[in-house]
Parts: C-alpha cells; sequence; structure tokens
C-alpha cells in the first residue's frame, strides 16, 4: 500500500493578489452551483483551504473590497507567461517530417524572405 503522509505539510506560495482571487473564485463556486467534487475528501480540502484564506486575508470582509479584487486581478493577470513563438533553426529538422534540415525544406522560402 502506498503511505501518503498525512502528518506531513505541503506549503504553497501564492502572493496576496492571487489568494485574493483564488479566495473570489472559491467564494462565488461555493455560493452559487458549488464546486464540483467527485469525493467528500475533495469538499473537506477545499474547506480547509477556504477556511485558511479567510483567516488570512481582510480584504473581503473590508470596504474597498471590489477595488481591491480588480487590483488583485490585474496584478495576477500580469504574471501570465506569454506564449512563445516556437522558435525553427535553419540547421533543425523541418516540421513537415520531410527529415530534411528546415533550411533545405520549407524553410528556404521563408529564409530567402529575410
Ligand atoms: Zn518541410
Amino acid at each position: 500500500m502506498i503511505d501518503v503522509k498525512d502528518s506531513e505539510a505541503v506549503f504553497l506560495k501564492l502572493t496576496r493578489a492571487e489568494a485574493l482571487v483564488f479566495f473570489e473564485w472559491l467564494a462565488r463556486l461555493d455560493g452559487g452551483p458549488g464546486v464540483p467534487t467527485e469525493d467528500p475528501a475533495e469538499q473537506q480540502v477545499l474547506w480547509r483551504l477556504e477556511g485558511q484564506l479567510e483567516s488570512k486575508l481582510t480584504e473581503p470582509v473590508g470596504p474597498g473590497y471590489k477595488e481591491a479584487l480588480e487590483a488583485a486581478r490585474k496584478s495576477a493577470a500580469q504574471k501570465m507567461p506569454k506564449k512563445a513563438e516556437p522558435k525553427i533553426s535553419r540547421q533543425d529538422l523541418c516540421p513537415c517530417g520531410s527529415g530534411k534540415k528546415f533550411k533545405d525544406c520549407h524553410g528556404a522560402a521563408a529564409l530567402a524572405e529575410d
């Protein structure tokens, strides 16, 4: 049997902005249709997370929560990774699967344009 240590804590790190965004999302789901869970343990873990967030965050019960949430959303969204363009180098195999180098295959025309 696999032993998952229930006595061992796992520490996660969120910025305050991220925690606020996460809290708002959880609270909204809980107040509406509820968070879909498959197992009672999942609901239990969710409540524990919500409880911990509630004890750390003062914004949701304070004035100006809407503004604080908007600022937190903006700040957290800025950290989203930008999609990187896949770079193909001249010496790489052509993505078309021909087995030829990019510069000798589909890259020939594209590279000539540069
Ligand atoms: Zn090709």
